[in-house]
């Protein structure tokens, strides 16, 4: 990395809030509100998250809601690509696949429209944050089972004392900023 981007990393990093005990007692939650509500910052950071994909033909980019959305939908367009939407259970209107996955306390669910990707089709997923990677795993799943090839997973923050990166399947990921989940520096 040059020394312009390791500076504008260290912008993106001090525009990530730590709110601790959201949403439940003993979470610090990284809130990204800040960084979205900053043009340059927003713009930076969705150009780095493009950025290693950007010939890799990415046909769709799969984000999860609701932060993968935000994020999702402006790499999206950066890239060229379309979009779908991975869903929490229960929103999506028309006709649907589910994928489970293990919370620490119990199931969640995600869900995608069953014609949101053509077999073939070349998917990059987008999450705001990477923690235990159930949830990522969850919706590769469904890329997978609807016959995307998934190209890579993109995220903004990844807690890397979890080990997420594991749930992945090998498969490439890039995360701009790792952080512990105290919010200091990997
Ligand atoms: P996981 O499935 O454990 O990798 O969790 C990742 C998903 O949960 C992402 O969609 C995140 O938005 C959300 N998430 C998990 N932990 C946090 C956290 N500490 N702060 C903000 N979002 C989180």
């Amino acid at each position: 990395m040059t020394i312009q981007e390791l500076d504008v990393m260290e912008r993106l990093r001090s525009l990530i809030r730590d709110v601790p005990d959201f949403p439940r007692p003993g979470i610090v939650f990284k809130d990204i509100t800040l960084l979205l509500g900053d043009r340059a910052a927003f713009t930076a950071a969705v150009s780095a998250l493009a950025q290693p994909y950007r010939d890799e033909g990415v046909d769709l980019v799969a984000g999860i809601e609701s932060r993968g959305f935000i994020l999702g939908g402006a790499v999206a367009d950066r890239l060229g690509a379309g979009f779908a939407l991975v869903r929490k259970e229960g929103r999506l209107p028309s006709t649907r696949i589910s994928q489970a996955y293990s919370l620490e306390y119990g199931e969640a669910v995600v869900e995608m429209h069953a014609d949101a990707i053509k077999p073939g089709e070349r998917v990059l997923i987008v999450d705001d944050l990477l923690a235990t990677g159930g949830t990522a795993a969850a919706a590769a799943a469904l890329v997978d089972r609807l016959g995307g090839d998934i190209v890579g997973f993109a995220f903004l923050i990844e807690l890397s004392a979890l080990g997420g990166s594991a749930a992945l399947g090998g498969r490439p990921y890039t995360a701009l900023l790792p952080m512990k989940t105290d919010g200091g520096i990997a």
